[in-house]
């Protein structure tokens, strides 16, 4: 099968690999979809460390079944699916369900599996991480799970008395979190971002859009947010995140780039302000997801910024990276 492997920074190289053969309790999966992730194009560059040479990328992917392992009897070849890419691993009971995907033994299909990821034409998964799409639903907007899934996840851990909320950066999670969060409860949302056409795309779901000037924040939020999401990873912006909320609100830092950052200290402890850290998702999250999407609770179309083969991928990567290309969601079809 046709598959891209990751040789190293800047290098993505189209190859043959050994078509996958499904263990016990897996489903073979022709990859219809999968996702160019801000984190695939970070671990590209080698600058976050989270990709290695040798490995095939691709983590948020939707495709249908094409072969069950044995003792799978609830699927059947043909099924169009979407798929949880958290594999839980032996240390999984330690935690609770709803904390599995920050256990230190998981993997994560497409980051940490080897030759185990979705640029490629098949990918096998466990069948536990499955769930069925509605025949109305495009394999590309059911990829958007896995960004949508990440803030829903972030935004559960805004308490439950915040009635303004703002998020910090309106790359593919920012507009994720504007669309999520519209769906879960009525917030006062506002969005910060400096690029315009950003802004544009997010003020489709009724948030206000501002600049990341906390000027500008200050006409409408004088005394702060309840809550802030920081959606972007770097110091300055989490920064902003910090000075975005009022005393005693609630920062969700989700944004995963700066391995290290220096913040302000005694505006958070004069300040009784709280930082709570979010990452990934839970199954319970993937699930109530894939119901919205099947359920048409979200416009995603304006999400999806374009779509390339496998040989074509390398190009979009390099222009990704070299900013060359500025894009939500492109979407490889294997
Ligand atoms: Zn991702």
């Amino acid at each position: 099968m046709k598959a891209l492997v990751y040789d190293g920074p800047h290098q993505l190289r189209l190859t043959d690999l050994p078509e996958p053969v499904p263990s016990a309790g897996e489903v073979k999966l022709r990859v219809k979809a999968c996702g160019i992730c801000g984190s695939d194009v970070h671990g590209y560059t080698g600058e976050s460390g989270r990709r290695t040479p040798g490995q095939v990328m691709g983590h948020e992917f939707a495709g249908e079944i094409r072969e069950l392992g044995a003792g799978v009897s609830d699927w059947h070849v043909g099924d169009r699916v979407a798929v949880y890419n958290i594999v839980p691993g032996s240390d999984a009971h330690l935690f609770a369900p709803e904390m599995i995907q920050c256990s230190p033994g998981k993997k994560v299909l497409g980051v940490n599996t080897g030759k185990v990821g979705a640029f490629a034409e098949y990918i096998c998964v466990p069948s536990a991480n499955l769930a069925r799409l509605n025949s109305d639903v495009s394999y590309a907007t059911a990829l958007l799970n896995e960004p949508l899934a990440v803030s829903y996840h972030a935004l559960r851990h805004v308490p439950a008395d915040a009635k303004t909320l703002v998020i910090v950066g309106g790359g593919t999670i920012g507009q994720c979190l504007a669309r999520v969060a519209r769906v879960m409860q009525n917030w006062d949302v506002y969005l910060l971002e400096p690029l315009s056409d950003k802004r544009e795309l997010a003020a489709s779901t009724g948030a206000k859009v501002l600049p990341s000037d906390l000027n500008e924040l200050a006409k409408y939020l004088p005394h702060g947010a309840d809550a802030s999401i920081e959606a972007v990873g770097v110091e300055s912006t989490l920064i902003t995140s910090l000075r975005a909320i009022k005393p005693g609100g609630t920062l969700v830092v989700l944004g995963n780039l700066a391995k290290q950052v220096t913040l302000p200290y005694q505006e958070i402890s004069s300040y009784e302000k709280k930082l709570v850290g979010s990452y990934g998702f839970s199954p319970s999250d993937f699930r109530t997801i894939i119901g919205w999407i099947n359920d048409g609770r979200f416009d995603l179309s304006p999400l999806l910024s374009g779509s390339c083969d496998l040989a074509q991928t390398p190009t979009v990567f390099e222009e990704l990276a070299t900013g060359k290309r500025q894009a939500v969601k492109i979407v490889v079809e294997p």
